[in-house]
């Protein structure tokens, strides 16, 4: 008998059956003795129907409002999951994030949850009732409705598992596991038996938008084990957890996430002196532009060149700062390329093993696939290349990895 919380996204509970499909699920496993949170989202689409009723008044809908009225979706979806349990003879009660008290800070549409009391749904777990909670809302110190960002039910589910100490936070979605990168790319993508929060945190933010990352850094920092799961087909899922120290063989490679939403800068030529990355860059960040990798050449006769990305959406935004950047500091040109895409490995399994990257670039090499920046972390490899080799470049390494579905220490 465990403590679980399950969280249920907006596709699980997206119609009525959907929603009497998830509380038979439920039924299920209180049946087998579990204690059981339930969260979950509002039904798919409707969180953006409502924003689309508040644009409709507004383009800029008073952000305290839109709170009062995005929360309004996962209401409904709490009281017709714990009406669908009654109906199956299960005791169950639902709660809005306020009704639970789940503090958070005053920053209305990605407020951050600072507490949560757990005596009510205590209470009702100890009464034997199933606890239905609803996802991405809280209260503030004043009494202010509040929501977490688009997403926030994965982190309600993680955050709720943290403060009840649950055993393990189920999130249950249209997909059934983590994948070693897209199958819609690689046909052989496998399904993960598990993955570490670090590893999953890299493969998030590169692009496998499983999971709210905010939640995974949360499961991570309070070591709540989370596992992805399909909603309404058996099977284990992935679960994301720290690092097995002691596991014989780590696979080297987890994953390969890849994005094409980044594009490239050069300033060429400019002296090698102090001070000239930050005056590259200074300009760029102050004007809220984010920059992902960044490049800086060997001086040859005092000249270097200077690369880094960004998004793609702030690429011409981007070159024009660099033209008069480049004006100042003499530099000879400035040069970009927006058809371009990062191709990552990630892996634990890369700190203790040697040759990954050679391996990576013999494979791309193979395939005469040109690398035009490479950088490294402890667990993660990237590369740009031309986006129209992205795919190739992910299908080589998948299959020269060993990540395919077919292969022997696969499944
Ligand atoms: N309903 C919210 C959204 O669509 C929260 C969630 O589904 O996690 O973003
Ligand atoms: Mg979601």
């Amino acid at each position: 008998m465990a403590l679980i919380v399950q969280k249920y996204g907006g596709t699980s509970v997206g119609s009525v059956e959907r929603i009497q499909a998830v509380a038979e699920k439920v039924k299920t496993f209180k049946e087998q003795g579990h204690d059981i949170v339930v969260v979950v989202s509002a039904m798919s689409g409707e969180t953006n129907r409502l924003i689309g009723l508040a644009n409709q008044i507004s383009e800029m809908p008073t952000p305290r409002e839109m709170d009062v009225l995005v929360s309004t979706g996962e209401q409904v979806t709490i009281a017709l999951l714990s009406m669908a349990l009654n109906k199956l003879g299960v005791d169950a009660r639902s709660y809005t994030g306020p009704q639970v008290r789940i503090v958070t800070d005053d920053a209305y549409m990605k407020a951050r949850i600072q507490e949560i009391d757990t005596k009510n749904m205590r209470a009702d777990l100890d009464a034997g009732r199933v606890v239905v909670v609803a996802g991405f809302q809280g209260v503030d110190g004043s009494g202010n409705i509040t929501t977490l960002g688009r997403g926030g039910s994965d982190t309600t589910g993680v955050a709720l598992a943290a403060a009840l100490k649950a055993d393990e936070c189920q999130i249950y979605t249209d997909v059934d596991g983590v994948y070693t990168t897209d199958p819609r790319v690689v046909e052989k993508a496998r399904r993960m038996d598990k993955i570490t929060f670090e590893e999953m945190l890299e493969m998030a933010s590169l692009g496998s938008k499983v999971l709210q990352i905010r939640s995974v850094e949360f499961a991570g920092k309070y070591k709540v084990p989370l596992r992805v799961l399909h909603s309404f087909k058996e099977g284990a899922g992935t679960l994301i957890t720290i690092e097995d120290t002691d596991a014989v063989e780590q696979p080297i490679i987890s994953g390969i996430a890849f994005n094409r939403d980044e594009a490239k800068l050069t300033v060429q030529g400019v002296p090698d002196i102090p001070g000239v990355a930050s005056k590259i860059l200074g300009p760029v960040s102050a004007a809220n532009i984010e920059v992902d990798m960044i490049v800086q050449n060997v001086a040859a006769d005092g000249n270097t060149d200077f690369t880094f990305t960004v998004h793609r959406n702030d690429y011409k935004k981007t070159l024009n700062i660099l033209q008069d950047v480049a004006k100042q500091l003499g530099a000879r040109e400035v040069k970009g390329a927006n058809d371009i895409a990062k191709v990552s490995m990630v892996g634990v399994g890369m700190r203790s093993h040697a040759g990954v990257a050679s391996k990576m670039f013999e494979c791309l090499a193979n395939e005469n696939i040109n690398i035009q920046i490479i950088s490294t972390s402890e667990i993660k490899i990237s590369v740009v290349i031309s986006e129209k080799y992205m795919e190739l470049a992910v299908r080589a390494l998948h299959t020269a990895f060993g990540l395919d579905a077919d292969d022997k220490d696969g499944e």
